[in-house]
C-alpha cells in the first residue's frame, strides 16, 4: 500500500460506512474526519477532538469502523488518531481596512503605526471573524431551572453588552454542562441585535498560545491592540489561565476593555473562588461582575432535553422511552446528546424500534460508566501501593523498567475507569502528551494478551478498585 493513498482508502471507508449507518450519526461522527496518513497499515486519521475520538472508539461506531477497516484494508490494520487543535496563529487586521468576515484577516506589515496603540482607527469599520457557531444559539439552549440564572444573565448581556451590572459575566459549571454553548449564544445574540459591535469567541487555550507566539515573535503590542478593540470578549476555560505571563497580559487587556465600558464573558470549570493557580488580583477583577453557575439538567431539564435533541435527530422518543431514559441518565448534557446519538445507532444497526428495552440495553453501558467515582489521583495512588512506589516517581521522568510499567499501567486504568481525556490523564501523568498515553494504553492492552504478570497486576488493581467488575 503506498504512502499517498489514504485518502482514497478513506474516500472508500466512508461509503461504506455511509450505506451503514443513520445520516445523522455519519454526518457528525465520520465526516468530519479527515484522513492523514498510511503506512505500513497504520491509518491515521484526524478527529476534531477528544470527545470525538472517545465517542468513535465507543459501541457501535468502533464497530463499524474496525469493520470497514479491516474489509478495507486486511485484518491487520491499525487505527491511530490525531486530535485536531484549534489554529492558535492570530492574524492582526489592518486599522484601515475592510475585510470581509469570511476571509482570513491578513498579517499586519511592520509598519510600526499599526502598531501604535494611540493611533485610533480610521474612520472605517475593522471587521473581525468571530469564531461563533449558528448551532450554539440561544434557541438550542434548553432552558431549566438548572440554567435559568446564568441563561437570563446572559440574555441581558447580549441585550445591552458593556451596559449592565454584569461586567464580566463569569459561567461556571462541570464538564459538558453549557458553558461553551452559552457563550456562545450571547456572542450570537450580540451580533444580531448589534451587528456592528466587534465580536470575539476565543479559547483561553488559544488565547494562551497567541500570547506565547506573541512573545516569541516580539509582537505583544499587536496583540494586546488587537484584543483592546474587541466589543465583547469572550474567553472559554479561563481555568488554564495559569501561567503569570499570560495572566499578565490578560489583566491588561481586561483593565482596559473594563474601563472602555466593554462586555467581557468568562467561563471556567469551577467557580471564581475555586480557580487555582489564579493571582488574587485577577480574581477580585473576575468577582466584580456576577458569576453564575450552571447546573448539571434536573429531572425536567432532561425530559426536554431528550424531546428536543431526538427530534432535531429526526426520531420520535415513546414518552415512555422519555421518561426512562431521564431517570436514568443523570450527567451533563454531553452525556444525554451521547445516548441519543447511541441509542439511534443503536437501533439502526440492528433495525429494532426504539423501546424500553433498547434504551435499557444502551443506558447500562453508559451508567456503569457514570457511577464510577473512581478519579485519576485514586487510581493512582491504589498503582502506588500496589507496587510499592512512591506518587513522586511515577510521575517523574523515569525511564526505570518498573516505573515506566506502572506509570503505563495507571494510564490504562484511568482510560478505562474514568472518564479523564487524553490530554488530562497525560497531563497528570508528568506532563505526557495524549500520543504518549494511547501508546500506553495499547502497550498494556497488548501486554495484556500476552504477559501473565502484566495480566495478573492489571486484574488485581482492577478488582480492588472495582470490586464488582472482572477483567
Ligand atoms: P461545556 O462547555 O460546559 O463543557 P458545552 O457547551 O460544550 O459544555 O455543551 C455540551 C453539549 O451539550 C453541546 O453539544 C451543547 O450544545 C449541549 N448543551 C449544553 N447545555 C444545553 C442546553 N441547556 N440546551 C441544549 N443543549 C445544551
Ligand atoms: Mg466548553
Amino acid at each position: 500500500m503506498g504512502e499517498s493513498n489514504h485518502i482514497d482508502i478513506w474516500r472508500r471507508c466512508l461509503q461504506i460506512i455511509k450505506n451503514n449507518v443513520p445520516d445523522p450519526v455519519y454526518r457528525t461522527w465520520f465526516e468530519p474526519v479527515k484522513p492523514v496518513s498510511l503506512k505500513d497499515n497504520l491509518l491515521t486519521i484526524e478527529v476534531p477532538s477528544d470527545a470525538h475520538m472517545r465517542q468513535l472508539e465507543e459501541m457501535p461506531l468502533i464497530d463499524i469502523l474496525a469493520k470497514t477497516l479491516k474489509r478495507v484494508l486486511g485484518n491487520s490494520v491499525k487505527l491511530q488518531y490525531n486530535i485536531q487543535y484549534p489554529k492558535t496563529t492570530l492574524q492582526y487586521p489592518h486599522q484601515n481596512e475592510q475585510v470581509a468576515s469570511n476571509r482570513p484577516i491578513p498579517f499586519p506589515r511592520s509598519d510600526k503605526e499599526s502598531l501604535n496603540p494611540f493611533i485610533i482607527p480610521g474612520i472605517r469599520k475593522l471587521t473581525i471573524e468571530p469564531n461563533l457557531n449558528p448551532k450554539y444559539s440561544f434557541e438550542n439552549f434548553i432552558e431549566g431551572v438548572c440554567n435559568r440564572l446564568a441563561r437570563s444573565a446572559g440574555e441581558r448581556v447580549a441585550q445591552s453588552p458593556g451596559n449592565n451590572p454584569f461586567c464580566p459575566l463569569f459561567i461556571h459549571g462541570g464538564s459538558g454542562l453549557g458553558k461553551t454553548h452559552l457563550s456562545q449564544a450571547i456572542g450570537l445574540k450580540v451580533k444580531e441585535l448589534h451587528p456592528d459591535k466587534i465580536v470575539l469567541y476565543v479559547s483561553a487555550h488559544v488565547f494562551k498560545t497567541q500570547y506565547q507566539e506573541a512573545v516569541v515573535g516580539n509582537n505583544i503590542t499587536s496583540f494586546m491592540h488587537f484584543y483592546e478593540q474587541i466589543d465583547v470578549l469572550i474567553i472559554d476555560d479561563v481555568q488554564v489561565f495559569t501561567t503569570p505571563g499570560t495572566q499578565n497580559v490578560f489583566f491588561h487587556i481586561f483593565n482596559y476593555l473594563h474601563q472602555a465600558g466593554k462586555q467581557i464573558i468568562l467561563t471556567s470549570d469551577v467557580a471564581p473562588g475555586r480557580l487555582q493557580g489564579i493571582e488574587t488580583r485577577l480574581l477580585q477583577r473576575f468577582k466584580w461582575g456576577l458569576s453564575a453557575e450552571l447546573l448539571p439538567p434536573d429531572y425536567e431539564t432532561r425530559v426536554k432535553i431528550f424531546k428536543a435533541k431526538s427530534a432535531n435527530e429526526g426520531i420520535v422518543l415513546p414518552d415512555d422511552v422519555v421518561e426512562y431514559l431521564a431517570n436514568k441518565v443523570t450527567g451533563s448534557v454531553r452525556e444525554l446528546e451521547g445516548t441519543i446519538l447511541t441509542l439511534l445507532a443503536h437501533s439502526t444497526f440492528n433495525r429494532e424500534d426504539i423501546t424500553i428495552d433498547l434504551a435499557k440495553k444502551v443506558t447500562k453501558q453508559i451508567v456503569n460508566v457514570d457511577s464510577s467515582e473512581l478519579s485519576l489521583e485514586k487510581i493512582r495512588s491504589v498503582v502506588c501501593d500496589y507496587f510499592k512506589i512512591t506518587p513522586e516517581l511515577i510521575v517523574s521522568k523515569t525511564r526505570k523498567r518498573e516505573i515506566v510499567q506502572a506509570r503505563q499501567i495507571t494510564m490504562y486504568l484511568v482510560r478505562n475507569l474514568t472518564k479523564a481525556s487524553l490530554a488530562s490523564i497525560g497531563s497528570q501523568m508528568g506532563g505526557k502528551d495524549h500520543a504518549t498515553v494511547l501508546h500506553a494504553c495499547s502497550t498494556v492492552s497488548d501486554l495484556i494478551d500476552t504477559d501473565r504478570s502484566i495480566r495478573k497486576y492489571v486484574s488485581d488493581l482492577e478488582r480492588q478498585l472495582k470490586p464488582g467488575k472482572q477483567l
